[in-house]
C-alpha cells in the first residue's frame, strides 16, 4: 500500500512529464470516464441504493446523467476552450503577440460530500482532466458502498500515474491536507469548510467551496398553484431532501398558503402515494446519526406539522413533512435542514420577503414562484444567491452552460462545464515581443527627466 505521500508524488511526477497536456490525453480520459459510466451503470445504483435507498430513476438523473452530459459537453468543446484568447492591443504592443493562455494547475485535490457522492467527485474531475491536472478524488466516507465502488473503478479505466482515490473520513483527510495541493476543490458543509481553507493556506492553495445554507423559495401573488405544488415537491424531497440546492423554507402570504397546503398534499399523493415509507421513490436519509438529527430538530421545533411527520428509525424514514406557523426564530430556521422537512413561513409583502431573504446569509439556490414577471425581476435584482430559478427548482443547475457555484457563505468558484476547466486552469498572460520598435522604447528608458509619455 502506497502512502498518501507517495501517491502524491507519483501524480506530481507525472504532472512534469507533461504527459496530462496534449488534448488527445486529456479527450481520452474523457472518454474513459464516459465508460466507466457507462459500463458500470448497474453497480453504481446499486451502490447508491446501498447509501441512500436512491430511487433508479434519480440516481440516473442526478449522479449518471449529470456527468455523461458535462461530459459530453465538455468533450465537444475542449478543442475550442484550449485555444488562446487573443486581446486587444494598444500602439506600444502593436508588434507583439498578446494572448491568454489556458494552463494546468498541477495536482489537485476534490473532496466529495455523500448526499451525491458520485456526482460530487467525478464533475469536477471532469474540469480537472480536461483542463490538464492530475487529480486526487477523496470521496465521502459516509456513502462507503459509492466510495468503495470509486476506488475499485477509477483505477480501472483511468490513467492510474495520473489519477487516485483515497478513502477514509476526517482523520484521513485532515493528514492528506497537510501536503501540498495545486487547488482544493471541496464540497460539503461550511463547518468543514472553515478547516479546507486553514489547511490552504498554509501552503498558499487556492480553494473552490461548493457549500449549503438554506435556500429560499418565495411563492407569490397569482400562480398555478397544483403546478407550484408539484415542482415544490419535486424539488424538496427529491433525495429524500438531502440536496444542496433544496429548497430548504418557503416564504408565502397567508392567502398563498391556504391554497399551497392542498396543492403540496395533492401532488405528495401524487408522487409517493398514501404511504411514502412504501413508495420506492423516495429515499432514506443516509445514517442514524443523520436520522436523529433531523428527528430531534421535528421535535423541538415551535411549528405545527401540517403534513407527514411520521418516522422510521429502523429504516431511516422520515415522512415528507410540511410545518407551518414557522417562526424566524424556530429551530427549523438555525441552520439547514437538508432532509425532508419542510418549513413554511408567512410573510405580509414582497418587500418582507425580499429584507427577510437579505438580512440571512447568501443562499446557493433561491427561488421564486409567481406568474408576475415584474415580481420575478424585482426579487432578482434585490437579492443575490450563488443561483436563481424562477417557477422551479433544482433544474437551474442541470445546464452545463450555467455556473454552479455558492457566494458569500453559500461558497467561493463555480464549475460545471466551462466553469470547471476554467476552475481548474491557470489564465497566463503572454506577451511575445520580438525586437522591433526600439526607438519607442527609448521613451521609457531613464534619464526620466526629458521624458514626456503624454498621459
Ligand atoms: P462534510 O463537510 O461533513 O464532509 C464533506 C467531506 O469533507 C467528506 O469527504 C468528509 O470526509 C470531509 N471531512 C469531514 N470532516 C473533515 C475535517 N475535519 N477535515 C477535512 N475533511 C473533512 O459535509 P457532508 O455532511 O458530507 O455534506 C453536507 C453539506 O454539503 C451540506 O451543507 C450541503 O449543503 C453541502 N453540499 C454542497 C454542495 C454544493 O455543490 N454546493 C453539494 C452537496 C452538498
Amino acid at each position: 500500500m502506497e502512502t498518501q505521500e507517495q501517491v502524491i508524488n507519483r501524480l506530481r511526477k507525472s504532472f512534469q512529464s507533461g504527459v496530462t497536456l496534449p488534448m488527445e490525453f486529456r479527450l481520452a480520459q474523457l472518454e474513459a470516464l464516459q465508460d466507466l459510466l457507462q459500463e458500470n451503470e448497474q453497480q453504481i445504483l446499486d451502490a447508491l441504493h446501498k447509501d441512500l435507498a436512491k430511487p433508479s430513476f434519480e440516481a440516473v438523473l442526478s449522479e449518471i446523467d449529470m456527468v455523461v452530459n458535462d461530459l459530453c459537453y465538455t468533450i465537444s468543446n475542449l478543442p475550442k476552450w484550449m485555444q488562446p484568447d487573443h486581446v486587444a492591443k494598444n500602439l506600444a504592443t502593436k508588434l507583439d503577440d498578446c494572448f491568454v493562455r489556458r494552463e494546468p494547475l498541477g495536482v489537485v485535490l476534490i473532496i466529495g460530500a455523500w448526499n451525491y457522492p458520485l456526482q460530487l467527485v467525478l464533475l469536477p474531475l471532469v474540469g480537472a482532466i480536461a483542463a490538464g491536472n492530475c487529480a486526487i478524488l477523496k470521496p465521502s466516507e459516509i456513502s462507503q458502498a459509492t466510495e468503495q465502488l470509486l476506488s475499485e473503478l477509477v483505477p480501472k479505466y483511468l490513467s492510474q500515474a495520473c489519477y487516485a482515490v483515497t478513502c477514509g473520513g476526517a482523520e484521513n483527510t485532515k493528514k492528506l491536507l497537510e501536503n501540498r495541493f495545486d487547488h482544493i476543490f471541496y464540497t460539503g458543509s461550511q463547518r468543514v469548510a472553515r478547516n479546507i481553507l486553514q489547511a490552504a493556506a498554509v501552503h498558499l492553495t487556492p480553494v473552490t467551496l461548493e457549500l449549503g445554507g438554506k435556500c429560499p423559495c418565495l411563492v407569490y401573488g397569482q400562480l398555478d398553484m397544483r403546478a407550484a405544488g408539484r415542482r415544490l415537491v419535486w424539488a424538496k424531497f427529491f433525495n429524500a431532501g438531502q440536496s444542496c440546492v433544496a429548497p430548504d423554507y418557503v416564504l408565502c402570504t397567508p392567502q398563498t398558503l391556504k391554497e399551497l397546503l392542498p396543492a403540496v398534499q395533492e401532488a405528495l399523493e401524487a408522487f409517493y402515494g398514501v404511504q411514502p415509507e412504501k413508495s420506492p421513490d423516495l429515499g432514506r436519509i443516509v445514517t442514524d446519526r443523520h436520522w436523529s438529527r433531523l428527528m430531534e430538530m421535528l421535535a423541538k421545533s415551535e411549528g405545527k406539522v401540517e403534513i407527514g411527520g411520521e418516522s422510521n428509525r429502523e429504516e431511516k424514514y422520515i415522512a415528507p413533512t410540511v410545518v407551518v406557523n414557522v417562526k424566524d426564530s424556530d429551530v427549523l430556521m438555525q441552520e439547514e435542514i437538508f432532509g425532508p422537512i419542510l418549513p413554511i413561513l408567512t410573510i405580509e409583502s414582497l418587500e418582507e420577503a425580499i429584507n427577510f431573504i437579505n438580512n440571512r446569509d447568501k443562499p446557493l439556490a433561491l427561488y421564486v414562484f409567481s406568474d408576475d414577471t415584474q415580481t420575478v425581476t424585482t426579487v432578482l435584482e434585490s437579492t443575490s444567491s450563488g443561483g436563481f430559478c424562477s417557477n422551479d427548482g433544482i433544474v437551474h443547475m442541470c445546464l452545463p452552460g450555467l455556473p454552479f457555484g455558492g457566494v458569500g457563505a453559500s461558497g467561493m468558484g463555480s464549475y460545471h462545464g466551462r466553469w470547471g476547466f476554467e476552475t481548474f486552469s491557470h489564465r497566463r498572460a503572454c506577451m511575445l515581443r520580438g525586437w522591433g520598435l526600439e526607438r519607442i522604447n527609448v521613451l521609457r528608458y531613464p534619464p526620466y527627466k526629458d521624458s514626456n509619455l503624454g498621459w
